[in-house]
């Protein structure tokens, strides 16, 4: 009888589509975790009012969609990144007063550029827990990031962001960024979908961009991002991309993102760059941010007004009026909500909402990881006389210098800017790691500039550069820490030189003629210019920015308790006019054309014979590393195998970075770039210790993308693998070939 009776009730709960929770009691499909997600969002879809509906296609406020308290569907609690949580306090705040609202200290992780120069996708990955974690502890459930894109110009305001200047390792760091934040059950964002390479006129201006560049250069991390990391949200641009606005562009989100990648989540605009109405929401652009007052007071802006009034176009009123009008289909609606649901569903926030908090921000687990970011990302790009490592035994005293040495510069400015509980400078660094013995004194030697130029008196200047000089005559070593600050390199406008910042030249000339040992840190997010005193200087470091634990990682690398085992993620130039955008950067009458096509960064240089400063993937070390036994094994159908002997010849333990270049040796009916990356190992090696490194070329290695059969194709022909220190320094070399007798 008590079967028969339960039969019926279930029963019954199918026909009214509903299911029996836990506790016996009837719950509707959509709010059971055991029913499958797709089958969930049809059912909650049919349930929502077309009403309801459209009131999700727009946020709520500056950082939250709309929840709908009726059916339970919680608001998606955003936060900016992508190098930590984005603070609403400290001076991140001067450029959104809006978000001034909660005041959250969390950890500040070195910037993405900085971390793409550490290679250890491994890392980065647990960067991408760490932050999920911190995000969990503050009730939040999607952060804006990675930042994928291309460090096309060196003048980008943003390249300290990214992660250079080459699709095969953002690609592969951002997958990992990714696969870590997504692993906590929090929303990735990847963003600028697409062609975002230069803040100049960012609301309007038009990157005129050839097909195969896009597929080569600008599309690789977001098409990496959807297939292989399965990122549940892209964040599309402020800019045009050939002619079209980013979230009204069919090509870009419809034929791209959704048809060709498959992608299933939903795409979100930038702040306030959403410029119609019918056309976004036709383009398959799903939750338009922000919404609601700070949508309206965005709008006020003269940023907005310039761009055509970007933002607010998906209000309900507007989007129900064009839907009335025919514009819109409702069969449209229910693919850019449901899109939005099923984020919901698979993200586990429908069934746990993150807004109960758990966790901690800025646990010892989470600067650990900041910390040894920062100290894997160091460069060492000048080392002559093996000045460095600073030996204890002979220094007794250093001065350290400049207007980046006292002030710990964590990252460039804008939305990505963290403010930590604590952050460390070079010079507390280095007083914490000099000791005892080691007398630590400290000059200004130029005042920092300004955004808007001001940069102290040339007496003012004259008469701290003196002190500088007094203070490095009377030390054995002189450690000059120069750069920019998030004033001068920042979201919102470009860098207006890659000199540095004034004064900084004359004081790094002025110190290296009074002392020999006379070290420049780089604390920027990029190349400067080093032409003046480049051959005056024994040793320069780059330690980017370095979050939090800059000042530490520095230090230690200074004094040999790091091995700098960095790598160049993007070229340094000799000069501007070097650059592979110079004469297309930053366009005219509000169109850039993207004129050196494929060939950006050192396929730039290397097609061009034009010799960097510095190449991509290029750092020195302290320690040395042999290459031997390369071996290639190319069998048949199945993927090409590579394996190489590292062994580490030197005396002091550290990692190197073993990175692999295909070179195409063929007739290629296309022009090739002369190699490429498509493989990289950063492995740690004992003083004497060896070690087998293996790569798998994917199918994607030895193609390029042909506009003709608008697919990947290999052509056959003999392929080379060159295996190295950076792009320039091959050390071991192999082949294969495809498609032609062996
Ligand atoms: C930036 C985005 C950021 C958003 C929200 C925009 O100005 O381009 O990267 O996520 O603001 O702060």
């Amino acid at each position: 009888m008590k079967r028969l009776f339960c039969l019926v009730l279930i029963c019954l709960a199918s026909t009214l589509n509903l299911a029996l929770g836990q506790s016996g009691s009837a719950v509707p499909p959509y709010k059971d975790s055991s029913v499958p997600v797709e089958q969930r969002v049809q059912d909650l879809l049919g349930r929502m009012t077309l009403q309801e509906k459209v009131a999700m296609l727009a946020g709520a406020d500056w950082m939250q969609s709309v929840p709908n308290e009726r059916l339970g569907i919680p608001s998606i609690r955003m936060s900016d990144g992508p190098l930590g949580i984005r603070s609403w306090s400290g001076p991140s705040s001067e450029m959104r007063a809006e978000d001034a609202k909660e005041k959250v200290q969390t950890t500040a992780f070195p910037a993405g550029v900085a971390m793409a120069a550490t290679w250890d996708t491994e890392l980065v990955q647990s960067e991408g827990q760490a932050i999920a974690q911190e995000m969990k502890a503050l009730g939040r459930d999607m952060i804006l990031g990675p930042t994928v894109n291309i460090n096309r110009t060196p003048l980008w305001g943003r390249n300290f962001e990214g992660y250079g200047e080459d699709p095969y390792l953002t690609s592969r760091l951002g997958v990992a960024y990714i696969k870590g934040v997504q692993g906590e059950g929090v929303i990735a964002t990847v963003k600028h979908f697409d062609a975002n390479n230069q803040e100049f006129e960012r609301h309007r201006i038009n990157a005129v961009v050839d097909e195969r560049a896009l597929h080569e250069i600008y599309f690789p991390a977001f098409k990496a991002a959807v297939e292989e990391a399965g990122v549940w949200s892209v964040m599309s641009a402020y800019n045009k991309v050939n002619g079209v606005y980013c979230a009204e562009n069919p090509f870009l989100l419809k034929d791209t993102l959704q048809k060709e990648w498959g992608f299933k989540g939903f795409v979100v605009s930038d702040w306030g760059s959403t410029y119609s109405t019918a056309a976004t929401v036709n383009a398959g652009m799903d939750l338009e941010m922000p919404g609601g007052e700070p949508a309206k007071n965005w709008l006020k802006k003269p940023e907005s007004q310039a761009a055509g009034n970007g933002g607010a176009w998906l209000a309900p009123e507007k989007v129900l009026a064009d839907i009335s009008a025919g514009k819109i289909s409702t069969a449209t609606i229910d693919d850019n909500v449901g899109r939005i649901l099923r984020v919901i569903f698979v993200s586990g926030q429908f069934d746990k909402p993150h807004h109960k908090p758990t966790g901690d921000v800025d646990t010892p687990e989470q600067r650990a990881v900041a910390r040894k970011g920062a100290t894997e990302s160091i460069v060492l790009l000048k080392n002559e006389g093996a000045i460095l490592p600073l030996d204890a035994a002979k220094i007794h005293s250093i001065a350290v210098i400049g207007p980046n040495a006292s002030v710990a510069q964590t990252g460039g400015g804008g939305s990505s800017l963290v403010a930590p509980k604590y952050s460390v400078s070079p010079l507390k660094g280095i007083q914490d790691r000099a000791g005892q013995s080691v007398q630590v004194s400290y000059a200004l030697g130029a005042a920092m500039e300004t955004k808007n130029g001001g940069k102290g008196t040339p007496e003012e200047q004259e008469h701290l550069r003196n002190e500088a000089v007094s203070a490095a005559a009377k030390a054995d070593a002189a450690i000059i820490v120069v750069g920019r600050s998030p004033k001068l390199e920042s979201e919102d406008f470009d860098i207006k030189t890659l000199d540095l910042p004034a004064g900084q030249d004359e004081l790094i000339e002025a110190v290296a003629k009074v002392n020999k040992h006379t070290i420049v840190v780089i604390n920027a997010g990029g190349p400067v210019i080093m032409s003046k005193w480049i051959g005056g200087v024994p040793a320069i470091v780059d330690m980017w920015y370095g979050g939090q634990e800059g000042g530490n990682a520095i230090a230690d690398v200074l004094f040999g308790l790091a091995n700098p085992s960095g790598k160049l993620p993007v070229s340094f130039v000799k000069r501007w006019e070097d650059s592979p955008a110079y004469g297309h950067y930053p366009g005219k009458n509000l169109q850039v054309e993207y004129a050196e096509g494929i060939y950006v960064g050192y396929r730039y240089f290397d097609k061009k014979n034009v010799e960097p400063l510095f190449p991509f993937g290029y750092g020195l070390s302290y320690t040395k590393f042999d290459y031997s036994d390369l071996k290639v094994s190319a069998d048949g159908n199945k993927p090409i195998t590579v394996s190489v002997q590292v062994r580490n010849s030197g005396s002091r333990a550290g990692a190197e970075v073993v990175e692999l270049y295909v070179h195409y040796d063929g007739h290629s009916s296309v022009d090739r770039p002369v190699q490429e990356l498509k493989g990289f190992q950063r492995v740690n090696l004992a003083p004497g210790e060896s070690k087998a490194v293996h790569f798998t070329l994917d199918k994607n290695a030895t193609a390029f993308y042909s506009t003709a059969k608008k697919d990947w194709v290999t052509e056959s022909g003999q392929f080379d693998v060159l295996v190295g220190s950076s792009s320039r320094d091959i050390r071991a070399k192999g082949s294969f070939g495809v498609g032609i007798a062996r």
